[in-house]
């Protein structure tokens, strides 16, 4: 392992460290509550994430990109206390895959050292020490077979000018327009890289991620895939729908991917164990809407939401789709975890949903996405 990855791991989890002692101190300060995911990500982001990234450009083997990939996603997993599916928690969270990172650091190098400061010492030694083989003849060692081959990636012309309109601007506007540009492209390939995923996995067998992306599809249009997903910046639930989402509830059959005693379940055989043995694969909608030992529970908070939905003049509740459902009843039952045994007499506390901001101008299909994200429930205090 390249002496610059080991480094980076062990800064990051010394910083890991110190934001669980941030967080673990400010959760028990008398006047905070317990840290939400997006002030977790806050610290986690600011302490952990660029021992990652500093000396990304440098980092040319991929075992050692795979290595950190590894090393931040559990990170962030302890970090933020959701332990699902890694590829949700990256996209929910709006932290893309190291490799691709890696791709724009190389392409601003480039634009640095050939086009906005080629007079410079190091741009200078850059082009004394490269020659100008094609591709193919280049060491895969080389800084510049890694510049040429991100270039490619992101479908940069070498040799002109990516933003010819801005040449007699400040250089340091020049490199923010030009990581802008490339942060879009990133984002194409990031959200291709996750259908395809999962495409493929899905042929195969299905799994936890393609749940989640069928759940978080709406959210995956958004325009900034850099930023989190809407539900976190809103304040209620956050907890506990991120971890429906990313598939790490232990009361959806589904997230649980091993067996008391510690064997792997294969996906298709993790079946509700309420419905034994008839068996019934335990997976969202059947947890929330079908089961019938199960559904029974989410009943009052689908009359309150149908109500609310009538009330605001929205979308009727039998025309979204069931992963909408499965959305707005994951910010209702989330919370109800440990699975409740059956054969107690809980009831669950009365739930009060309520739709903020909806905006009524708007064309049905931003409507539909706007209730989606405006939702938000109070739940009785002492469950909050
Ligand atoms: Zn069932």
């Amino acid at each position: 392992m390249h002496l610059a990855t080991v480094e980076a791991i062990r800064h990051a989890s010394q910083g890991q460290v110190l934001a669980l002692a941030v967080s673990y101190s400010l959760r028990y300060d008398k006047n905070s509550y317990q840290l939400t995911p997006t002030q977790n990500l806050g610290l986690w982001k600011s302490i952990v994430l660029p021992h990652f990234l500093q000396n990304l450009r440098y980092i040319h083997s991929d075992t050692d990109i795979k290595k950190m990939q590894t090393s931040l996603n559990l990170s962030m997993a302890r970090v933020l206390h959701v332990y699902g599916d890694h590829t949700g928690l990256l996209a929910d969270t709006g932290i893309p895959p190291l490799q691709l990172t890696r791709y724009v650091h190389l392409a601003q190098l480039h634009f640095r050292l050939n086009i906005t400061r080629p007079d410079t010492l190091p741009a200078l030694l850059f082009k004394r020490l490269n020659s100008s083989l094609p591709l193919p003849n280049l060491h895969t060692s080389t800084l510049d077979y890694h510049i040429r081959y991100a270039t490619h990636a992101f479908k940069v012309d070498l040799q002109t000018d990516p933003l010819p309109d801005m040449t007699l601007q400040p250089t340091k506007n020049r490199e923010r327009a030009f990581r802008n540009k490339m942060r879009k492209t990133m984002i194409t390939l990031w959200s291709g890289q996750l259908y395809n995923d999962v495409c493929t996995h899905a042929l195969r067998s299905p799994g936890r991620a393609a749940s989640y992306i069928r759940i978080a599809h709406t959210d995956l249009q958004r325009l900034d895939l850099f930023k989190p997903a809407h539900f976190l910046r809103i304040p209620h639930n956050q907890l506990p729908l991120l971890r429906l989402r990313t598939q790490a509830t232990n009361y959806i059959p589904t997230h649980l991917h091993l067996s008391n005693t510690d064997r792997y379940i294969p996906y298709a055989e993790r079946y509700c164990l309420l419905c034994l043995p008839l068996q019934m694969a335990g997976d969202e909608t059947h947890t929330l809407l079908h089961c019938p030992h199960f559904s029974p529970r989410t009943q009052p908070a689908i009359d309150t939401l149908m109500l609310n939905l009538r009330q605001f003049d929205l979308w009727a509740w039998a025309t979204y789709t069931f992963f909408s459902w499965i959305f707005f009843l994951g910010l209702v039952l989330a919370d109800r975890s440990p699975f409740p045994p059956l054969e107690s007499n809980s009831i669950l506390p009365p739930v009060t949903a309520v739709l903020i901001t909806p905006k009524g101008a708007e064309p049905p299909g931003s409507r539909r996405i706007g209730v989606i994200g405006a939702l938000v429930l109070i739940l009785p205090s002492e469950t909050v």
